[in-house]
């Protein structure tokens, strides 16, 4: 067990509107913080107030970006209790992450520790109104006060709770997506398979682009030939072709592996439906169109869990899919999965971790 030092709050925040939370807009009381110091390990494991930090500007993380971070969310089940949705894959990815960015692991069953007591501290504020969560973001940041180019000797390893609202407070509406042929997201042997900052601020300005254009996100093409693709925005992205589910394989280290991608294709498999993990041109899917055999496509992630992508631009190519509404996969997916998640249905994979 961590051994975990608590300094909690006299006065408790007032809790937002559980019907009108949005994303990322309210933090909780507590955040959990452990150190890292060379000879030290990772040390003081701690539950303190929500507040800021004090860092001495010229630390690393400001500098050269040694930052990594993770996103999973507890439910609130029908019977009160408070679950986490395979917990132990963000944990995996969290410390392949940090191998490729030179931070120093955590111990698996530390940082499952870290995640439920700080989640149990707050569990007033795992919201109860339908689709509702408590998001999770670990993270963590090189402190060295210094401008030389070199892996960090301190580290923070922060989690902070924000209560998020119901992705599809109006219904699952199937999203416009652009194809990024100019930017890319990630290159083989680059940071594409990792949670890192760095490859959110260099996709910002495709996200930009697009928005500007009135599409909601991009498709991420491979870095290298601009023809296979990647990603949708920040999600994994699914199409299926003529019955058959066809999405990116991971073996080229430019594709996050999401905890939802996973999740899918497990559900998939067992549901008997074809799935391919592969290379997919872009070409294909436009192929697929012209044919009348491009049936769906979507994204997958922890935030929406899925997102049905309607309408799919390449400039001259302009896709309906669909008839611009959810499909019968997306919809078999998305309440499969959200009825694991939120307790409402049977785990018969094993997935959930009761909190309390
Ligand atoms: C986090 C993330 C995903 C989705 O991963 P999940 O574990 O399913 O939430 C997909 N793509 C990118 C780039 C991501 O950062």
């Amino acid at each position: 067990m961590l051994n975990i030092k608590y300094e909690l709050v006299e006065n408790k925040k007032e809790k937002p509107d559980w019907n009108k939370l949005g994303f990322g807009k309210y933090f909780t009381d507590h955040m959990f913080i452990m150190d890292y110091n060379e000879g030290m390990g990772w040390h003081d494991a701690r539950v303190v107030p929500y507040q800021n930090l004090s860092l001495d500007p010229a630390c690393m993380v400001f500098h050269y970006a040694q930052e990594m971070f993770e996103g999973l969310k507890a439910y609130r089940t029908p019977d009160g209790s408070i679950q986490l949705f395979r917990p132990d894959k963000n944990i995996e990815r969290m410390n392949n992450t940090n191998e490729r960015l030179c931070i120093p692991k955590i111990d698996p069953s530390d940082a499952l520790d870290a995640i439920k007591a700080i989640v149990a501290v707050e569990k007033d504020w795992v919201p109860t109104a339908e689709g509702t969560s408590l998001y999770i973001r670990p993270f963590i940041i090189a402190t060295d006060v210094m401008l030389g180019v070199h892996p960090s000797k301190s580290y923070k390893f922060m989690i902070i709770l924000s209560p998020v609202g119901a992705y599809y407070a109006e219904g699952i509406k199937p999203v416009k997506i652009f194809i990024e042929r100019e930017y890319v997201r990630a290159v083989k042997g680059g940071t594409g398979f990792a949670k890192v900052g760095g490859n959110y601020a260099c996709s910002l300005i495709g996200q930009e682009k697009a928005e500007k254009m009135g599409y909601a996100q991009v498709l991420w093409l491979d870095g290298i030939e601009h023809k296979y693709i990647d990603e949708v925005g920040a999600m994994n992205v699914f199409f299926v072709i003529d019955g058959t589910i066809v999405t990116p394989a991971l073996d080229e280290g430019n594709i996050l592996p999401g905890v939802t991608r996973n999740s899918c294709i497990a559900m998939l498999n067992k549901l008997g439906y074809k799935v391919e993990e592969r290379k997919l041109a872009v070409e294909e899917v436009i192929a697929a169109y012209k044919e009348g055999k491009l049936d769906e496509a979507f994204g997958t992630g922890t935030a929406a869990v899925i997102s049905p992508i309607g309408f799919l631009d390449d400039g001259n190519i302009k896709m309906t899919i669909n008839n611009g509404e959810i499909g019968p996969v997306a919809e078999k997916l998305y309440n499969t999965l959200t009825g694991i998640q939120w307790g409402r249905e049977k785990d018969d994979f094993g997935w959930t971790v009761k909190v309390v």
